[in-house]
């Protein structure tokens, strides 16, 4: 049967068959399939089934009685299966299935009598879920059009390591080819066999599996045997990604990979296609390719000689858990020959895979990761080969358990310099530890050790550093009141924009003070108001961080809308969860100087950003233009302001018609001012802002550093407040009417101005001269005044409105836009 006849081979893993609804979708794709090729089917057993089997084996091995339910439970969904899947009359099939279930019980009960369940006991075992599958799946699709099932063992030959027992290819050909022109003759040209995957039986007749996943290794083994034109291998995702999507949810399709990037994806982990299965493809050059069942129309990935023309230096990244790291360590590693040598031929021996090997140049010590389940064995085998250098301390052995290996790979990394620089730059900006670390020979992988409870992260840094061209920014929204909400707002308007513009922000989390929303999908921001109200989980700091870490995603921020000292608190903790922090809550700012001063040095040394633009002048940028002037080498001479909102309204609409206590009770029915509108009076607000600036200018300054003119009479600064505090205040409003009529005696009107110019920092309400800019101000306008050694004959302003939820808002998102940009990617 040359390639010409187009024959094609497609492999339904466990995920394709896990539900009977699931079988008839594979079922279309066979009809479709059969309609235009000859085709051979392999197929595994349901999803989940053979874990059921062999922990079914072990309880009975044990002398545990409930193998019985749990086999029950077993049968019953095959049964289950038959009944929908079954047309009423296919006694038959229902026979056989009954007849499998029957033998199954038998050899379970056998175990259990003799308490014993040897590898090739669970082999026997194992195979009923194939053989289960196949015989069922026939029998749906013998309504339809000829499909014989097929038990693999009578042509898969392999040896006796029972549970990865090896394929003898000389014997199984032959076998292969005849078995299945057999059933062409018997059932015709158009029948479709449909093979289990995963088992053989040894030249003794006794049942074998090929390795857990093994069916992909049963398809390709009957491709090539039959020189078929592709083997198809049919799951559950739309091809080989660039990482597991369910740990890394940016991962993405990759349209074509070589045979070599694919071995080196699934060696280290990508469980979507069995690492053996290339081999065979290889060697008669069958292309394979990854569909995917539940989206037959997506190309899939095409794996072959050819590599996609789209070369980035790496093409995916995978990962092994469950590993152990052995380091062995001393003198007799350094100059004494043949001591490496004796090591791997001890573990070779003992058959311990060696998934990884990493020498450290000196020679003064070997890594090596194996599979946990080995590391005692390996650990004995080492100690009896060296019990001479153990005794004599010239050699020691560490063992380091809970690691998993992570790879990346792709052709382009060959011969391009500085691939692990970035790899460990990355990592290290993202507090990952790396243990070990090998380059393979081939040059088409890095791999690198690290403890398993970093995998997600590391996962997602490294995908971020080399796969993603689309900048992304993860969110934790904080506080949805006024400026949270309308932060919220404008990010949802400009998402489709953003994402446009390659950028990605993704709000992963929102929270009132009660309650938390968190989705590590990223939340729905057209209706994050009735999640969030639907939200069960309450409120807690901890509770969140463990959520982010979970996610793992790199370049997450805090964004702090609230007034909250508490949450101010837990930034530290924040920080070390690796996040960013963007916020218009001045309470950071302005913490006792040890306080602030270890909090940014803090996050200095996590490498994180700390933006808080809207702390002053709301969206103005003021501390953006501060810090470019200081930046670029500017001096600042003089910082002055009007810097309160509230109090700018007050001195610009205050002209003495109306007593200055109305005018300041208006506003606070307005809304223009504070609850408590003292906490505007006090200018305690515009002190805080004059620190931050200050701060930024490298002064080591706290709030008493800084002198404020309270507008708040001594009498009335402790009463409760009510209405009774205007009419107090009405009694002080003489006096700042005459305050006002000297100012205009002078030409000038009053204003509430903040000074920061050397180490002097103050706030006080001035006359102003008409010709000056502070006096041309209007409604809540803020204006603030740079002078500079460049800016010194005419100052550099900034002036516009500086309160109000969207503006400050704008200066929070500014804060975000920044930070995409400024982000190392
Ligand atoms: P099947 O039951 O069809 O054999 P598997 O569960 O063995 O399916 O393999 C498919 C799964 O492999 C996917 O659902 C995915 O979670 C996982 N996987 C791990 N790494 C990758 C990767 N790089 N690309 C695609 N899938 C991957
Ligand atoms: N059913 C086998 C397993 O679970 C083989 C396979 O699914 O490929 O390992
Ligand atoms: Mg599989």
């Amino acid at each position: 049967m040359g390639r010409s006849g187009g024959l094609r081979v497609l492999k339904f893993g466990g995920s394709s068959v896990a539900t009977p609804e699931r079988v008839k979708a594979v079922g279309a794709v066979i009809r479709n399939a059969a309609k235009k090729h000859r085709v051979v089917v392999v197929v595994s057993a349901f999803q989940g089934i053979t874990n059921q089997l062999l922990e079914c084996a072990r309880r009975a091995e044990r002398g545990d009685r409930t193998f019985e339910e749990l086999y029950l439970a077993l049968a019953d969904r095959h049964r289950q299966a038959c009944s929908e899947l079954l047309r009423a009359s296919d006694t038959s099939t229902r026979e056989s299935v009954e007849n499998l279930l029957q033998e199954l019980r038998q050899a379970l009960h056998g175990i259990s009598l003799l308490r014993y369940a040897p590898p090739r006991a669970l082999d026997l075992t194992a195979s009923f879920g194939e053989r289960l599958s196949a015989t069922i799946i026939s029998g749906f699709l013998n309504r339809s059009f000829r499909a014989p099932s097929v038990d693999a063992r009578e042509m898969v030959v392999t040896d006796d390591q029972f549970m990865h027992a090896a394929v003898l290819f000389d014997k199984s050909n032959p076998a292969i080819r005849a078995t299945l022109q057999h059933i062409w003759k018997s059932h015709g040209p158009r029948a479709v066999p449909i093979v289990t995957g995963f088992i053989g039986s040894t030249e003794d007749g006794l049942t074998t599996t090929i390795g857990r996943n093994g069916s992909d290794y049963t398809a390709a083994i009957v491709g090539a045997a039959l020189d078929a034109s592709v083997v198809e291998i049919w799951t559950d995702v739309d091809g080989i990604l660039s990482a597991d999507p369910t740990a890394v949810p940016s991962a993405f399709v990759l349209s074509q990979v070589s045979y070599e990037e694919a071995m080196e994806l699934s060696y280290f982990g990508a469980k979507v296609l069995h690492a053996a299965s290339i081999a065979p493809a290889v060697a008669r050059d069958i292309p394979i390719l990854i569909k995917n069942t539940f989206n037959p129309t997506a190309p899939g990935t095409l794996i072959s000689r050819k590599t996609d023309p789209w070369e980035g230096v790496a093409k995916g990244i995978s990962s092994v858990d469950d590993v152990t790291l052995l380091t062995v360590r001393g003198a007799a590693m350094v100059g004494v020959p043949g001591t490496a040598e004796r090591l791997f031929r001890t573990l070779g021996s003992h058959r311990i895979n060696i998934i990884l090997i990493s020498q450290a140049s000196s020679e003064h010590t070997v890594c090596l990761a194996v599979y946990s389940s080995d590391a005692p064995r390996a650990r004995k085998a080492i100690m009896q080969e060296f019990r001479h250098e153990m005794q004599l301390k010239s050699l020691t052995l560490d063992e380091k358990p809970a690691q998993t290996i992570i790879a990346i790979v792709g052709e382009g990394m060959k011969g391009t310099p500085g691939v692990a620089g970035k790899v460990f730059n990355a990592l290290g900006r993202n507090h990952v530890n790396v243990s070990a670390i090998a380059q393979g020979a081939s040059e088409r992988n890095i791999s690198f050790v690290i403890d398993s409870q970093q995998k997600v992260r590391a996962l997602n840094v490294i995908h971020q550093a080399f796969f993603e061209t689309r900048k992304r920014l993860g969110l934790v929204v904080i506080g949805v009141g006024n400026v949270g909400g309308a932060l919220l707002r404008q990010l949802e308007k400009q998402q489709a924009e953003l994402r446009r513009q390659g950028f990605d922000i993704a709000v992963y989390g929102i929270a009132n003070s009660k309650r938390l929303l968190f989705s590590p999908a990223g939340i729905a921001l057209n209706t994050w108001k009735e999640q969030l109200d639907a939200a069960q989980e309450p409120m807690q700091v901890e509770a969140l961080i463990r959520h982010v870490l979970s996610l793992g995603v790199p370049n997450i921020a805090l964004v702090d809308c609230t007034a909250d000292a508490k949450l101010v608190d837990a930034y530290p903790n924040f920080v070390k969860a690796n996040m960013h922090i963007i916020t218009p809550n001045k309470l950071a700012n302005v913490l006792p100087w040890k306080r602030y001063a270890a909090l940014t040095e803090l996050m200095r040394e996590r490498q994180k950003y700390f933006f808080y633009e809207a702390n002053v002048g709301a969206g103005l940028p003021i501390i953006s233009t501060l810090r470019d002037l200081i930046a670029s080498g500017d001096t600042v001479v003089k910082i002055e302001g009007i810097f309160s909102g509230t109090l700018s309204y007050l001195f610009n609409g205050y002209n003495g018609g109306k007593p200055f206590s109305a005018f300041l009770q208006e506003a606070y029915q307005l809304g223009f001012t504070e609850p408590d509108p003292r906490d505007d009076l006090t200018g305690e607000d515009v002190g805080r802002k004059l620190l931050i600036l200050a701060r930024q200018l490298g002064l080591k300054m706290d709030m008493n550093d800084i002198r404020v003119e309270t507008l708040v009479p001594a009498p009335l600064r402790t009463m409760k407040f009510s209405d009774e505090f205007f009419r107090e205040l009405a009694k002080y409003d003489d006096a700042m009417q005459r305050r006002l009529g000297r100012a205009r005696l002078r030409g000038a009107v009053l204003r509430y101005v903040g000074t920061l110019q050397g180490n002097a920092a103050y706030a006080q309400l001035r006359e102003i001269p008409l010709n000056h800019p502070f006096a041309s101000t209007k409604g809540s306008d803020n204006i603030i005044m740079f002078t500079t050694h460049r800016y010194s004959r005419t100052p550099l302003i900034v002036q516009g409105p500086g309160a109000g939820a969207d503006v400050t808002a704008m200066g929070v998102f500014s804060d975000i836009l920044k930070l995409l940009h400024w982000l190392p990617w």
